[in-house]
């Protein structure tokens, strides 16, 4: 099976990764690389200055959001990336 591999769990990678899922899935495996586990709200951390919420409040587990939409999550380190290759180097947390 061909393979699209997204980089970044913020907003923009996990959009990416659900829109590519809805239309691809059965033809592509789409892969999502972030370097921390969950998807982070910026737009409300102003909450989280005035201390009426939390940092868990504004975070969603990026796991749960793989197995909910049906696209897989790897948490790595993305330190290179070669275009040309089709080659992106990440160090993996153990
Ligand atoms: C305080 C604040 C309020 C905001 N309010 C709004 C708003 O009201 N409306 C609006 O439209 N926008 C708002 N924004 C902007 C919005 O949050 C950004 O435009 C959006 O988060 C960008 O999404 P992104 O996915 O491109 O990048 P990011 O959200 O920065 O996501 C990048 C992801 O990649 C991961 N990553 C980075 N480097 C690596 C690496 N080497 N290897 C693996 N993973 C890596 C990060 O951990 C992160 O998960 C706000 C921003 C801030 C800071």
């Amino acid at each position: 099976m061909k393979r699209i591999l997204v980089l970044g769990g913020g907003m923009g990678g996990v959009e990416a990764a659900i829109a590519l899922t809805q239309k691809l899935k059965g033809d592509y495996q789409i892969d999502l690389i972030s370097n921390r586990d969950f998807l982070y709200i910026y737009p409300a951390s102003i909450w989280l200055t005035v201390g009426k919420r939390t940092l868990e409040d504004l975070s969603v587990p990026l796991p749960q959001l793989a197995e909910i939409h049906g696209f897989n999550f790897l948490q790595e380190e993305v330190k290179e990336v070669r275009a040309k290759d089709q080659l992106v180097l990440t160090l993996t947390y153990p």
